[in-house]
């Protein structure tokens, strides 16, 4: 047996989300006749209060069309250093966008007004015309960070007075509403789009969604098709979606309990250094002397337990649907033997 603690997508669909998929009603999605991704996409859409939603094949297609449809070549998008649509697309905000980026340091991936607003480049023919901001609900890089949604409020404002769109990166959003007691609503009010993942901590296959208003959404669907994202029977996919968030949503408080029960038994050991606030699924700590990040990952791989090697220090853990409580305390065994 491998407990897999390297991500939350290593997610494998269980017998009834199987049989979801099987009887999934279906139809050609590019022509709008997938009554499955239909119902998924107006699921999402009343959950969040916002007018529309796409499925699209994964987050960064999401977030790419977003990016894509809320800028022009030559715009300034403003994100986290740590951002996954900065560091880990692929250079896509320039191949898909012909934007640039403006990345400012935020605390632990996750940004403040004052600095947002700072960023903004005034009207000057020099400068490049910033657009957009990008944020990311929980910060992947800040080790499963959420916001305080005062912050984002703030953060909002700043966009207002300055006619900037608002997109939410929310691959792993409901892990933070279930952490923070935050609701759908509340970012469904507040941010122009959003992107979210079934495919981490949900347990789907595959798929993500992207919601906006109506106008965005049209938009988005031309820029889905022109990326190759239009699926024709999508509809076994959104049925896992669909078994995803019906069943799998408030499950997530359980895996952050698995993660700080973690995170608190790596901290009495010798060799565990600063490790970053455990809020949700995700632990990341510093390994120091006998042990390198690697040698570390190696000693668990061996007691079938797979981590994740960041640097030559760092260390990642993740916790998921398919790491069970039986699982945790195995681990929990092998760290405090070590
Ligand atoms: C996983 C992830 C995405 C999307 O990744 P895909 O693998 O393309 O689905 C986007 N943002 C964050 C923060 C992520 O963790």
């Amino acid at each position: 047996m491998i407990i897999d603690l390297r991500s939350d997508t290593f997610t494998k669909p269980n017998a009834a989300m199987l049989q979801a998929m099987y009887h999934a009603q279906v139809g050609d999605d590019v022509f709008g006749e997938d009554p499955t991704v239909n119902e998924l996409e107006r699921y999402c859409a009343e959950l969040f209060n916002m007018e529309a939603a796409i499925f699209c094949p994964s987050g960064t297609m999401t977030n790419q069309i977003a990016i894509k449809c809320h800028t022009q070549p030559g715009d300034e998008v403003i994100c986290d250093v740590l951002s996954h649509v900065y560091i880990y697309e692929g250079g896509g905000i320039a191949f898909n966008s012909g934007a640039q980026v403006k990345a400012i340091n935020g605390v632990r991936g996750l940004l403040v007004a004052n600095d947002v607003e700072a960023a903004i480049n005034m009207e000057d023919v020099h400068k490049a015309n910033t657009a957009l901001v990008c944020l990311e609900n929980t910060g992947n890089r800040g080790g499963g960070s959420c916001y305080d949604f005062d912050e984002i409020v703030g953060i909002k404002k700043v966009c207002e007075v300055h006619g900037l769109k608002l997109h939410l990166d929310g691959a792993r959003l409901f892990n933070a509403l279930v952490a923070t007691g935050q609701t759908a609503l509340q970012y469904g009010n507040i941010f122009d789009s959003i992107s979210i993942c079934l495919s981490k901590g949900l347990g789907a296959p595959v798929g993500s969604i992207l919601l906006g208003n109506a106008a965005f959404i049209k938009k988005a669907r031309r820029i889905r098709k022109v990326f190759g994202g239009g699926m024709r029977q999508a509809g076994y996919i959104a049925a896992a979606g669909l078994y995803a968030l019906h069943n799998n949503i408030d499950r997530l408080a359980i895996d952050h309990f698995h993660a700080k029960q973690l995170a608190e038994n790596l901290l009495r050991k010798s060799f565990v250094g600063k490790m970053m606030p455990v809020e949700t699924n995700i632990v990341i700590f510093e390994i120091s002397g006998k042990y390198t990040a690697q040698s570390f990952c190696d000693f668990m791989k061996t007691k079938g337990i797979l981590c994740m090697a960041m640097s030559a220090t760092i260390v990642r853990m993740v916790t998921h649907l398919d790491v069970s409580e039986d699982m945790i305390k195995y681990v929990l065994y092998v760290i405090e033997e070590m």
